[in-house]
C-alpha cells in the first residue's frame, strides 16, 4: 500500500508546511516531498496549505515545481534537509506557470545550471507580448497574468517575479509528440486549469499532477474567456481551436488521466499531500474520475439555482458556495468557477445569456447529462 510507504522525515505544521516525507518506488528511487509553504495577505479561514515540490533521486536528480515566490530560501533548506545541494539538481520539471508552482525558478536555475521542462505553451506564460493589442485586462502583463482579476494590491506583490521569470530558458518544450529520454518519464499535456499544464507519470507508479489533481479539494478550472482573449499569443496549435482554457478542455484532460494512468498507484499533488495532521494518499485514475463527477452535479447544482430567474454570476455564487469560501478574494474566485460552468452550459445550450453582465438563464434542457456520458 503506498500509504505505509510514505515516511515522514521532517515534522512540519499539521496543514504541511515544512512538512518532508519520503516514497520509496517499486525500483527502489527515492522521492522526497517538500511542504514550501505558501504565504498569502488575505487572512481568510480557508487554507490552501503549502505547495508541494518533490525531490526525484536517480540517474538525473530531478526536481518537480519550485514553491511560490521568494520562498527560495526556505526550498533551498528542505532540500538540504534531505542532504540535497542545490547544484545536485539536473532537471527541473514545471507543471504549470503560476507562481505558487514557478517560483524561485530564476534562482534555482541559476545556481543549479538544471534543465527546465515545461509544457510548450509554458513559454508564451512568461513572456510579455505587449505588442498585441486585444481585449486583455492587463496587457503589460505576462501571458499568465493578462486576464489577472486580482486587485492590485496583490499584482504589486509579484511584479519583479515575473520579469525575472520572463528571462529563464526553457531547455525542453514539451509538445506530447516527443518522448522525453529514459523510459522513467511519461509526459502528459493537461490544459484546463491552466493552459499549460503538465503532468508527470514516474516509473508508472506515481503522477505528479502540479494542481490539476488535488485531494480533497477541486482545481480551479481556468475560463474560456480567457482563450478569446489570449489566443494570439498561444504556440501554433494552440491557436486554431480551444484546447487550452476552460472547463472543457480541463474535462478533457481529467479524462486523459482517467483513462491514461489506471495502473498508477499514488497521487503526488501539488497541494494537500498532507493536511490536518494526516497524509491524503489517492489513485490518480480514481481521483480524475471523481472530480468529473463533481462537474457535473455542480452544472446540475447551477441549473436548480437559476430555475426560472436570470441571475447575475455573484447571485448564483452566492448561493453555490458556503460564505467562509468567499471571503476576501475568495469571492472572485466563486465567481470564476461559476463562470466556468456557465460557459460549458452555454455550449450545451442549457442556459443563454440574458444580459451583457453575465446574466444568465436556464432554457429547460439538461443537454449537460450528455455532454458528459463519454467522460463517464
Ligand atoms: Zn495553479
Ligand atoms: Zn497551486
Amino acid at each position: 500500500m503506498p500509504l505505509e510507504k510514505l515516511e515522514i522525515v521532517q515534522e512540519g505544521k499539521t496543514n504541511g508546511e515544512g512538512t518532508v516525507m519520503r516514497y520509496r518506488t517499486r525500483k527502489g528511487t527515492d522521492i522526497f516531498c517538500l511542504g514550501v509553504p505558501i504565504f498569502y495577505e488575505s487572512g481568510e479561514e480557508w487554507d490552501l496549505g503549502p505547495t508541494f515540490c518533490y525531490l526525484v533521486m536517480g540517474e538525473k536528480t530531478t526536481l518537480i515545481d519550485s514553491g511560490q515566490f521568494d520562498r527560495y530560501e526556505i526550498l533551498v533548506s528542505l532540500l538540504k534537509r534531505v542532504g540535497c545541494d542545490v547544484k545536485d539538481i539536473d532537471r527541473v520539471i514545471v507543471t504549470h506557470s503560476h507562481e505558487d508552482h514557478d517560483g524561485n525558478l530564476p534562482e534555482l536555475l541559476a545556481d543549479s545550471g538544471a534543465e527546465l521542462w515545461a509544457h510548450y505553451a509554458f513559454e508564451s506564460m512568461i513572456k510579455y507580448h505587449k505588442e498585441i493589442n486585444d481585449d486583455a485586462s492587463h496587457p503589460e502583463f505576462p501571458g499568465s497574468c493578462r486576464c489577472c482579476l486580482m486587485p492590485d494590491k496583490f499584482n504589486t506583490r509579484c511584479r519583479q517575479y515575473h520579469v525575472k521569470r520572463s528571462n529563464v530558458e526553457i531547455g525542453r518544450h514539451v509538445d506530447g509528440l516527443s518522448a522525453p529520454p529514459g523510459r522513467d518519464y511519461r509526459l502528459l499535456l493537461t490544459p484546463g486549469h491552466a493552459a499549460d499544464s503538465l503532468c508527470t507519470v514516474f516509473q508508472e507508479e506515481v503522477l505528479f499532477s502540479g494542481d490539476t489533481l488535488l485531494p480533497t479539494i477541486t482545481p480551479h478550472p481556468s475560463l474560456m474567456l480567457e482563450y478569446y482573449v489570449n489566443r494570439r499569443i498561444l504556440p501554433d496549435g494552440y491557436g486554431g481551436n480551444n484546447d487550452a482554457y476552460g472547463l472543457i478542455a480541463y474535462i478533457n484532460s481529467l479524462y486523459t488521466l482517467k483513462t491514461q494512468c489506471i495502473d498508477v498507484d499514488l497521487l503526488l499533488p501539488g497541494h494537500r499531500l498532507f493536511e490536518k495532521g494526516k497524509i491524503n494518499c489517492l489513485k490518480p485514475s480514481e481521483r480524475a474520475a471523481e472530480i468529473i463527477l463533481f462537474h457535473q452535479e455542480r452544472c446540475k447544482d447551477i441549473l436548480n439555482i437559476l430555475g426560472n430567474r436570470g441571475l447575475k454570476l455573484d447571485e448564483i455564487a452566492l448561493e453555490l458556495f458556503e460564505p467562509r469560501l468567499r471571503k476576501g478574494w475568495g469571492r472572485f474566485m466563486s465567481q470564476r468557477e461559476v463562470m466556468s460552468h456557465l460557459e460549458l452550459l452555454s455550449i450545451c445550450g442549457d442556459i443563454e445569456w440574458a444580459s451583457k453582465e453575465f446574466m444568465s438563464r436556464a432554457t429547460g434542457s439538461n443537454n449537460y447529462k450528455e455532454f458528459f456520458v463519454p467522460y463517464l
